[in-house]
């Protein structure tokens, strides 16, 4: 039952709308540590509910404090443009009954039009490193107030070139208290040292 995690009562009404009756083994390995605070390195397939794993936690935190929207305190650092889209589609569903803003920057669409969404500052910025790395040259973004990073499929990002942006980008979240480290193979040297660079005192889950 979802019940079991300390989810905010919101969220749960969310997951319930959704119909999720019974969490899958990713989200009763990752939610109660990622509710703690704790930096996470997670290995599971796409298909095992990793995506609530890390969404639901991350909501909560946000939820949890009602000052004014004035930063991104959340970023979800993602692969594919189409990964991104259905990242921020569980974050909308997951969000409905709060008043948490997400927004979405990508490769392939308007920039003008994102330079404005992200000037509406949304909670929840989910992103593609290369169009996100484009928006830091040009100003157009500000990722010191973020409070949760997320480097979801972290490996496919390793090989698709994205290194040293996935190292510019977790710098500029100078002041985030949380990082979730998530892939879907337990990856190679790259990744074990992207993993060391970026987690603090990590707990390693292989589902
Ligand atoms: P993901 O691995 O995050 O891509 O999730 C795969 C699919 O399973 C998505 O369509 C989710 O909405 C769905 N899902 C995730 N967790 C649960 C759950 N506990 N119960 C039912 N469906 C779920």
């Amino acid at each position: 039952m979802f019940s079991q995690f300390a989810l905010h009562e919101r969220l749960l009404k969310a997951v319930a709308e959704l119909k999720f009756v019974e969490p899958t083994p990713v989200q009763v390995a990752a939610i109660p540590p990622a509710l703690e605070g704790r930096d996470l390195r997670v290995t599971a397939q796409t298909g095992s509910g990793k995506t609530a794993a890390f969404v639901l936690p991350l909501l909560n935190r946000l939820i949890g404090e009602a000052k004014p929207r004035e930063r991104i305190r959340s970023l979800i650092l993602l692969p594919t443009r189409e990964l991104a889209q259905q990242t921020l589609k569980e974050v909308e569903r997951f969000s409905q009954f709060t008043f948490i803003k997400s927004g979405i920057v990508t490769g392939g669409e308007d920039f003008k039009e994102q330079a404005a969404l992200l000037r509406k500052l949304p909670d929840v910025l989910v992103s593609t490193p290369g169009r996100l790395i484009e928006h830091l040259n040009s100003g157009t973004v500000d990722l010191r107030e973020v409070e949760v990073l997320v480097l979801d499929e972290a490996d496919r990002m390793l090989d698709m070139g994205f290194a040293e942006d996935m190292q510019r980008i977790t710098e500029l979240c100078a002041n985030r208290q949380q990082t979730l480290l998530f892939s879907a193979t337990t990856g190679g040297n790259a990744l074990r040292e992207v993993a060391n660079n970026v987690l603090r005192d990590p707990l390693h889950l292989r589902l």
